[in-house]
């Protein structure tokens, strides 16, 4: 039993190792815009969720581009895509990190915020870099960085987030991510932490 148990050790180690090594080397950003086809996600009158995720995808691509990176999509229009090829699709890659994009929603309509999810620990060390320069960029309310066992967050073998631009049914937070300012503050603000994740090792 004991055996087993530090056998278990050494692999966990050897696991965690792995994985904060392979982050290092990343050159390559898989960015997942949430949603699309007839999975609309959060929507409000005319305004969709699946249509500012990819719209601020989009974005996000452009800013990363600019820094240097190789950005894969894994969609680029208006079409539905299952959360297991979304995971198999970043999981493909190795010197990578795995970037989703969603916007929220809630029945409390007086909620508003921004927040960023994770669920291993180099994903937690990504989502607070990101989240906070998401705050710094967007001004608006910081609902931090918070674990959860998301399908593609806990299916993923690279860096994983998922961020949440905003209350899709918050009628203030709705008007600005109508704008194109906004959804490019959020992009801008999501590739800024990802260069700071990138110079943090
Ligand atoms: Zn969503």
């Amino acid at each position: 039993m004991k055996t087993i148990l530090q056998l278990f050790a050494s692999l966990l180690v050897a696991g965690a190792l792995g994985t904060s090594a392979q982050a290092a080397n990343f050159r390559t950003v898989v960015i997942d815009p949430g949603h699309g086809g007839q999975d609309h996600g959060g929507q409000w009158g005319q305004v969709y969720e699946k249509h500012l995720a990819l719209d601020t995808a989009t974005r996000l691509e452009t800013n990363l581009k600019n820094l240097g990176y190789q950005t894969v999509m894994t969609r680029r229009s208006d079409y539905f895509i299952t959360l297991p090829q979304r995971v198999y699709i970043g999981n493909s890659y190795k010197d990578a990190i795995f970037v989703c994009i969603h916007f929220n929603y809630t029945w409390k309509q007086d909620v508003s915020g921004l927040e960023t999810y994770y669920y291993s620990s180099e994903g937690q060390r990504l989502a607070q870099f990101v989240q906070s320069s998401l705050v710094s960029r967007t001004h608006t309310i910081d609902r931090s960085a918070k674990f959860a066992r998301f399908y593609v967050l806990r299916n993923s073998t690279l860096p994983a987030i998922l961020v949440e631009g905003g209350f899709v049914s918050n009628e203030s937070e709705r008007d600005r991510m109508k704008s194109g300012g906004f959804r490019e503050a959020i992009a801008r603000g999501v590739a800024e932490g990802i260069q700071r994740y990138r110079r943090s090792f």
